[in-house]
């Protein structure tokens, strides 16, 4: 398909939409070699099991996501049901965006295996939409063994729409303006029709985008009510939504997943310490504090929950971050004391630039301690000071 043309008068983003192939079936079958080629599922095997990814090769016996394992068994008797690794999916996600980073700090993640990438201001650097979205479909096939397809666009719409028509290990590129692409599609690529909305569309004789582009507006109002403005809109190819960054890239956090879950209070306090240790080193570091800190929980389950407290002022000190970071902690353990923990994260959000007042009141006891510990670690790396509760563990009555 044509590259998209430069336009002169408007402004023109170059959006790409990548999503991974099959994403976890596909880590199955690429670190199983008896599993290629062959129709399964990653999904629970019990009563109840879900589909969570279908491979290809099942998705011709009309599997998909979201099915009861138990129906799909029915529809393909060779099925392979294969369960789920998360931890390894989430790892191979976070090589999957490393990629993507280094092509734009613009990356908003629609899951661990789709993202919008703004590579407007890219270009100068990495060539043109199609350019880096070849780079990007190659690095990860070269360095993951893996397939991503990619749809290459002026808008978030139009990627999104790109991304899906070439599956799997697809390159699909919009024109400008985008009406020959978009008018033969239909209805149902649009975001939010669903069979009702079709059905509906299709009574007053639209079926394609392009016949929708074409209703008169009062039309689509008296059919689909509110929603009728932002479908039109749509079928002519317009969506200004911006790609807003990952959440990440306004909060400094670190988080670590254990080898083996954490099932005693201590463990996780001693932790939480270590944590918050981490993410004041980098605040210093970068010369920012933060208002509000967070603590995140993964159980040994999966599910995966935070909480957050707002401060007084903005901290960047250990000691700030550490109290708040363990009494949130503390409050949510009494009433969950039988849990095992998989990963523990500390955050620190409402980021603003430092202003320390040094020279005012003379520097707290807490900054003076911190500054002298990030001059002692940065000499001697990882042997560094360490709050002493990291090198023993506390008695119990010494807790808070
Ligand atoms: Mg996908």
């Amino acid at each position: 398909m044509a590259t998209t043309a430069a336009d002169p008068v408007t402004a023109l983003r170059t959006i790409l939409h990548v999503d991974m192939d099959a994403f976890y079936a596909s880590v199955e079958q690429r670190d199983n070699p008896e599993l290629r080629g062959k129709p399964l599922v990653v999904g629970g095997a019990g009563a109840r099991g879900v589909v969570a990814a279908a491979s290809y090769e099942a998705r011709r016996f009309g599997i998909h996501s979201a099915m009861p394992v138990s129906r799909a068994r029915r529809l393909c008797a060779d099925l392979l049901i294969v369960p789920n690794r998360m931890g390894v999916y989430a790892e191979v996600s976070r090589q999957v965006f490393e990629v993507f980073h280094r092509y734009t700090p613009l990356v908003e993640a629609l899951s661990l295996d789709e993202a919008f990438l703004d590579v407007t201001a890219s270009k100068k650097l990495h060539g043109s939409g199609t350019d880096i979205a070849t780079k990007i479909r190659r690095a990860i096939e070269e360095t993951l063994n893996l397939t991503a397809s990619v749809g290459v666009a002026s808008n978030k719409f139009l990627a999104k729409v790109a991304s899906d028509l070439d599956k799997p290990d697809g390159l699909t590129v919009v024109p400008h303006p985008p009406q020959p692409f978009l008018d033969p599609l239909p209805v149902r690529r649009i975001w939010g029709v669903g069979k009702k909305a079709a059905e509906r569309l299709e009574t007053i004789g639209v079926t394609t985008i392009g016949d929708l582009r074409r209703q008169p507006d009062g039309r689509l109002r008296s059919l689909l009510g509110r929603h009728a403005d932002r479908l039109s809109e749509l079928a002519q190819g317009l969506d200004e939504r911006p790609v807003v960054p990952d959440r990440e890239d306004k909060s400094v956090s670190h988080e670590q997943t254990y080898g083996t879950d954490l099932t005693e209070f201590e463990a996780c306090d001693r932790q939480l310490l270590s944590l918050a240790a981490a993410v004041g080193a980098r605040l210093r570091r970068k010369g920012i504090c933060g208002q509000v800190v967070r603590v995140k929980i993964r159980l040994s389950d999966f599910t995966t929950l935070s909480r957050q407290l707002s401060l007084h002022t903005a901290v960047d000190d250990d000691q700030s971050i550490s109290r708040a970071a363990r009494g949130l902690f503390k409050r949510w353990w009494r009433r969950h004391p039988d849990c095992a923990i998989r990963l523990l994260g500390v955050g620190v959000s409402q980021l603003k630039e430092s202003q320390r007042q040094d020279d005012l009141f003379g520097p707290s006891e807490a900054a003076t301690i911190d500054k002298l510990k990030d001059r002692i670690s940065e000499r001697f790396q990882d042997a560094g000071l360490k709050p002493a509760t990291l090198v023993k563990p506390p008695a119990k009555d010494q807790d808070e």
